[in-house]
């Protein structure tokens, strides 16, 4: 198992999750339900980790997000309503919900 992605933003981590489940690749989240007790830890300490669970998978999965990440950079768009900055990836606001518009 290895460690290829955390952020304190759940709706990314979950964006993530499923690109890379859709490419095939086995892994779970790490920190899902320990929110609750989040007024005990330190902030970094409840974000959401992303492992894959074969260590074959590593390379793979790091080149994805980082594809991610690349091709983002030149279709971000903003939201309309909160005027968030939001990945190309995201049908919708990863702040407020409200619909991607084109
Ligand atoms: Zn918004």
């Amino acid at each position: 198992m290895k460690l290829i992605y955390t952020n304190e933003n759940r709706f990314i981590v979950n964006n993530i999750k499923n690109i890379i489940q859709n490419a095939g690749i086995e892994l779970f989240i790490k920190n899902e339900y320990i929110s609750g007790a989040a007024g005990d830890l330190s902030p970094f300490d409840t974000w959401l980790e992303l492992w894959v669970t074969q260590d074959s998978d590593y390379d793979k999965a790091i080149k994805l997000i980082s594809s991610i990440n690349h091709t983002n950079t030149s279709h971000d768009w903003f939201c309309t309503q909160c005027h968030e900055k939001n990945d190309a990836s995201f049908e919708f606001c990863w702040q407020c919900l409200n619909e991607k518009q084109n």
